[in-house]
């Protein structure tokens, strides 16, 4: 079961001119902003009640967010959803025939195990899973 929405992520072409318009239409700054290297992304994050938006910028050409610009423009990227045990949940809807991009939890921005699923498997929307890495 998914526990609730965490958060949306937003892809961007310039995260500080992105910062600006969100921390206008949200109220509220950035919490953090974190670079994520496996992924070569820019990532910033606001609070909104119980969810939060990441915002994501490419480090480089060849970065999936670089390639999502591409094709499809700036805009929603990912709908990311907790879990309390990410490799059940990958267990579960793979057996309801989605297919997940990694099926070994990855580390993600934002303390997180995360993992996706194909856009083809859920009618456009990209999906992460993700987990909260346990502080202690
Ligand atoms: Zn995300």
């Amino acid at each position: 079961m998914l526990d609730k929405i965490e958060h949306l992520g937003i892809a961007v072409t310039d995260i500080e001119a992105a910062n600006k318009v969100y921390t206008a239409l949200l109220g509220v700054e950035p919490y953090k902003e974190e670079v994520v290297e496996s992924e070569a992304v820019t990532t910033s994050f606001f609070k909104c009640g119980e969810s939060k938006i990441e915002l994501l910028q490419a480090q480089n050409p060849d970065s999936a967010i670089a390639k999502f610009i591409e094709k499809r423009g700036e805009g929603i990227h990912h709908v990311a959803f907790s879990v309390t045990n990410i490799e059940a949940e990958i267990q579960r809807l793979e057996k309801e025939g989605f297919q997940i991009l990694n099926k070994i939890p990855k580390r993600g921005a934002d303390n997180k195990l995360v993992a996706f699923l194909h856009p083809k498997s859920s009618h456009g929307v990209l999906v992460e899973l993700c987990q909260e890495i346990d502080a202690g």
